[in-house]
């Protein structure tokens, strides 16, 4: 190790100090109402929503609670869906790119108000975001992305020119960059562990280390063998998301697992974390090789991750990219120490969109594309209100085709020469 690393250093989520992955010990009953397969935000969301509604839940997971990205990621959330609205219209026309973009904003107004109504203890604050130009010729095209939205898809947004930015950001790096006030953050972990009391409240069964080998039957009678034995159950969800396996070859074929890297480093001075980010915001960047970072809640520590590998890697061995990238940005950290550094698959998918909906009688929610504290949650929330045959719990992204591609079986073979490409647009850009 360099001397990047501090000398406590662990190589795991430094949200796991704030809300220890929790040992639940519960044996897996040979059938219920619904069984559904990951015990992240997905999969928990979905099991309250089925629980309150009468069905008998049962949530496995092949590790602990929570073991995905829903304990590891940067706890940041936005409107979410990736592609903008002149694209999207002319993919699937005005109406169903209005009603997809739309979602986005439900997710991220539905995650604030189901916090505060379950009153889930977990950070969650409405800090806004700066997203900030890395070269000078991204602040027109953010000025313009972000200067006339559609009617209904308002975000308040505002931008800040280079010479006031140190408003925004203790930092010379960018060009100016744009707010979007109503974005918000929240310690992932705390929020997990809310959901998991709630849904063990609900009375929903939660058995972690189990994993689900094999899925038969049809629609209404459904069998899973686990490694802890076999279960039946009327329905079934698929909530892996960024881990999905074998166990679903057709998902298998339709997520792209992208390996995300991050850190957080030792405690900075009071003052030196409100020089840094004046205003605790979250902050991205108009690089397409995506740095993400963040206070943690109590102010002191920089969060920050990013693809810094092309290669998946060891996340002690991304470390040192990532700790070179924190201090581009900020000079001042460059003897600051790395306590903490983890990583987690994201699942991407080829039109950059979450997908849920039934088939063959599953039902699935996956997908977000690295912003899935909102649209995992809220989609998780979705698909649980579509197996209780609620006609809330359908979506206008039911309209858009999960994708796969020839000769893609779930090894993204494309992803490294694609992050090279990324890598040299991002260093060409001026
Ligand atoms: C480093 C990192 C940073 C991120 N930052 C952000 C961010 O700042 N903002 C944002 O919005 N999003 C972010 N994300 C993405 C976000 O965390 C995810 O989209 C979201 O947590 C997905 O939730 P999920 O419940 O669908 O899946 P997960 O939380 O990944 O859960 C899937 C679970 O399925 C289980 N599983 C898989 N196969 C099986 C099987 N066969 N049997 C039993 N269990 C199985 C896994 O063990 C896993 O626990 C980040 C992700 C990472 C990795």
């Amino acid at each position: 190790m360099t001397d990047i690393f501090a000398t406590d250093f662990k190589p795991e989520p430094y949200w796991w100090e704030r809300a220890p992955r929790p040992e639940i010990d519960a044996d897996l009953p040979a059938k219920a109402d619904v069984v559904i397969v990951g015990s992240g935000y997905t999969g928990l969301n979905a099991a309250i929503q089925c629980a309150r509604g009468g069905r008998e839940t049962v949530v496995i997971d092949a590790e602990a609670p929570g073991w995905g990205c829903s304990s590891r990621n940067g706890g940041q959330i936005s409107t979410s869906i990736k592609p903008g609205y002149a694209a999207l219209a002319k993919r699937y026309g005005h109406e169903t790119a209005f009603g997809i973009l739309k979602e986005g904003h439900n997710a991220l107004k539905w995650i604030g108000e189901f916090i505060g109504e379950e009153g889930i203890d977990c950070d969650f604050t409405v800090c806004g975001r700066f997203y900030a130009a890395h070269a000078s010729s991204k602040y027109p095209v953010i000025a313009k992305s972000h200067g006339t939205p559609v009617e209904g898809l308002e975000t308040d947004a505002y931008m800040v020119p280079r010479e006031n930015q140190r408003e925004e950001i203790g930092s010379d790096f960018y060009h100016g960059g744009v707010v979007l006030p109503r974005h918000a953050s929240v310690d992932p972990a705390r929020y997990h562990l809310g959901l998991l009391e709630r849904a063990l409240a609900a009375g929903v069964t939660v058995v972690p280390h189990c994993r689900a080998d094999r899925l038969s039957g049809s629609a209404g009678n459904l069998t899973l063998e686990t490694s802890l034995g076999r279960i039946t159950a009327r329905n079934i969800i698929v909530a892996t998301s960024g881990y999905t396996g074998n166990l679903t070859p057709w998902h298998k074929r339709r997520i792209i697992p992208v390996g995300s890297y991050i850190i957080a480093t030792e405690p900075l001075t009071p003052d030196l974390a409100t020089k840094l980010i004046p205003k605790n915001r979250v902050i991205t960047d108009t690089c397409k090789l995506v740095v993400y970072y963040r206070l943690c809640p109590e102010g002191r520590r920089i969060i920050f991750g990013g693809r810094v590998s092309t290669y998946e890697t060891d996340p002690v061995k991304a470390a040192p990219a990532l700790h070179a990238e924190l201090t581009a940005r900020f000079p001042e950290l460059i003897g600051t120490q790395v306590t903490h550094s983890w990583m987690g698959f994201v699942g991407y998918t080829f039109g950059e969109m979450p997908h849920l909906g039934a088939r063959d009688g599953v039902h699935y929610s996956m997908g977000y594309c690295g912003s899935g504290v909102s649209l995992a949650s809220y989609f998780g929330m979705r698909i649980g209100q579509q197996v209780l045959g609620l006609p809330e719990g359908r979506s206008p992204l039911e309209q858009t085709a999960f994708e796969g591609r020839p000769y893609y079986w779930g090894n993204p073979w494309f992803l490294a020469p694609a992050l090279r490409y990324y890598r040299w647009q991002d260093a060409r850009a001026s």
